[in-house]
Order: C-alpha cells, then sequence, then structure tokens
C-alpha cells in the first residue's frame, strides 16, 4: 500500500504510526470521523469520444482531505473502508453527491452520462440496488445516464451476483467492467452477464506504442466488445499517439490526463469545461 502512496502522505503518515495494525486502526477512525465531518470530495474525470473530441461522461473519483495529512488518494484508503466496512457509507455518499453534482450540469446538456465505482463490498451488499434505486429517486439523476463501474473479479456468476447485476438492470443503469484485462475472470462470464461497458486498463493504454503485441491484445478486446455489442472505454490516454491509435481500433471513447485530470466540480466548471459542456448541445 505505501508504494502506491500518491505524494508525501503516506510518509508522514508513516512516522505516526509504529506498526500496519496500528496504522490500519488510526486510518479507519479517522475515516469514520471523515465521513462525519465533509472531508471527502469527488473529483470529475471528462470521458471523451475520440472520434469527434466530444465530452461523454465524467467519472466520479473519491478523494479524502485528511486534516493532517492532506490529500489522501483513494488507493490508501478504500482498502480500509473496504475491510471496516465503512465502503457502504463512503460509496452510497460518493453515489449521491455525484449524482446530484452531474444532474446540475444536466442544464446545459442533458446527455452528460456519469460512472461510479463500487466497490466489492458494496455491490454484494444485498441492499445495493435499492440504495442505487433510492438514489436515482433522490437526486432524480437519469438511471440511463449513470454507468457503475465493477471489476473482472466481481462478476461472479453465482446467483447472488446475478441477482443483484439483473436488479440494477432493470433500474436501466448500466455496467462497466473497469480495469479490463488485468484480474481474474473467465471469459465466458462476459457471455452470461449484461454488461454495456469495457474499460480497457491503462497498462494497455501506456504499452501499446511501444510494444506492438499489447497493440494487437489491445485490438481483439476492442473486436470482441463490440461483437458483444459493448462499448469500449480506454483509460490512461496521455498523448496524442494513443488516443488516435485507439480510435482507429475502434475504441469509441478514452479518459486520461490528455484531455484532463481528475478535477473539483468548480474546476470543471471554470478551467475546463464549461465550454465543452455547451459546445456539446
Ligand atoms: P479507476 O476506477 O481505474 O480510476 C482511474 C484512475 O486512473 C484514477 O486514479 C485516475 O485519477 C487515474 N488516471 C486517469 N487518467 C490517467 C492518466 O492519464 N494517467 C495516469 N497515470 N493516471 C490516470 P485515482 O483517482 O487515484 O483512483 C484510483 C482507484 O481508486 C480507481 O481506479 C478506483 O478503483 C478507486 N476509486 C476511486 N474512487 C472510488 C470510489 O468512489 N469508490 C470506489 N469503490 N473506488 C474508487
Ligand atoms: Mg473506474
Ligand atoms: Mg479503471
Ligand atoms: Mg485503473
Amino acid at each position: 500500500r505505501a508504494k502506491e502512496a500518491g505524494g508525501n502522505s503516506y510518509k508522514v503518515f508513516s512516522q505516526l504510526a509504529e506498526d500496519d495494525d496500528q496504522k490500519q486502526l488510526i486510518l479507519e477512525n479517522d475515516l469514520r470521523n471523515a465521513c462525519e465531518t465533509e472531508q471527502l470530495l469527488v473529483h470529475y474525470q471528462p470521458v471523451i469520444d475520440l472520434s469527434t473530441g466530444r465530452l461523454k461522461s465524467f467519472e466520479a473519483l473519491v478523494r479524502w482531505k485528511h486534516p493532517d495529512l492532506g490529500l489522501i488518494p483513494p488507493g490508501d484508503f478504500i482498502p480500509v473502508a473496504e475491510r471496516s466496512g465503512l465502503i457502504n457509507e463512503i460509496g452510497t455518499w460518493v453515489l449521491e453527491s455525484a449524482c446530484e453534482q452531474v444532474k446540475q450540469w444536466h442544464y446545459l446538456n442533458d446527455t452528460l452520462g456519469l460512472a461510479v465505482n463500487v466497490s466489492i463490498r458494496q455491490f454484494r451488499n444485498p441492499q445495493f440496488p435499492s440504495v442505487v434505486r433510492d438514489v436515482l429517486e433522490i437526486t432524480q439523476f437519469p438511471p440511463h445516464l449513470l454507468i457503475l463501474e465493477i471489476t473482472e473479479s466481481m462478476m461472479q456468476d453465482d446467483y447472488e451476483s446475478v441477482r443483484i447485476i439483473e436488479e440494477i438492470r432493470a433500474l436501466g443503469v448500466k455496467l462497466a467492467i473497469d480495469d479490463f484485462g488485468t484480474g481474474y475472470s473467465s471469459l465466458s462470464k462476459l457471455g452470461f452477464l449484461p454488461i454495456d461497458y469495457l474499460k480497457i486498463d491503462r497498462s494497455f493504454t501506456m504499452e501499446m506504442l511501444t510494444h506492438p503485441p499489447i497493440q494487437s491484445i489491445v485490438q481483439t478486446i476492442i473486436d470482441m466488445g463490440r461483437n458483444l455489442d459493448m462499448e469500449l472505454i480506454a483509460e490512461g490516454i496521455e498523448e496524442e499517439g494513443q488516443s488516435s491509435i485507439l480510435a482507429e481500433c475502434g475504441c469509441q471513447f478514452g479518459q486520461g490526463y490528455l484531455f484532463s485530470k481528475p478535477l473539483p466540480a468548480e474546476e470543471i466548471e471554470t478551467a475546463y469545461c464549461l465550454s465543452s459542456l455547451l459546445k456539446v448541445n
């Protein structure tokens, strides 16, 4: 975990706590407090139609503004939230905040989609479909514009998972497989579960220009997705060359620092997107 830490938050943190268990406990307590004191925030990363350059949607990405440690990236605290069970509360908060925010942007462009990450413990909670339904009702967010991102490992074909997926789909909400190609899954599951989007993991995007075999794999993922009537989204596009190759290979959508980093809502409105939000209409 320490290796993945962004900035120096973790370094500071490691001076505070001696061992991993202790760190875990402190973080967990701080996180519980964070939920109550509005230290969590959501950043938004634009997803772009690679062939037209138009804005398709935003991915909501949670951050934790810790009073002493600064901005902590989700990779450092989502696992803590997962283990402690706080993820249900946090996940619901992210979902509701993001729906509320993007709903406001619908005054400018009412086709804007929103993708929200869902962790395994949330997804496996039997209450999850009704939580999603309640949030849609409270925020009046159009269900067909909401995409829930799950990972391959969550894609079990056991009875309970299939029931949850079907209940979510019955609400009209879309599903995406995040980080596709990096997890463990059998491809046959893709044929049985109703998935709308495949997100090609950043590791493929990073390597595809320099490693021809990786480009072949990406092409194969794209062809497979399209044959299954899924839409493709490439993650981690940082260079123009990656964007154009992906578009040529038939990948319709992409996100990455080339277009924009994830930004707070205010910055999306001012610095980057308000004009492109308007342009779409
Ligand atoms: P993810 O869903 O695969 O999100 C993409 C990650 O890649 C984000 O990291 C994003 O900031 C980063 N990224 C986007 N474009 C680029 C690029 O061009 N270059 C590079 N190097 N990175 C790029 P972030 O925000 O740190 O999130 C990490 C992971 O944490 C997410 O991966 C997701 O699995 C998880 N996560 C984030 N927010 C939530 C949440 O609200 N709930 C849950 N359960 N998980 C979340
Ligand atoms: Mg994601
Ligand atoms: Mg991803
Ligand atoms: Mg990823």
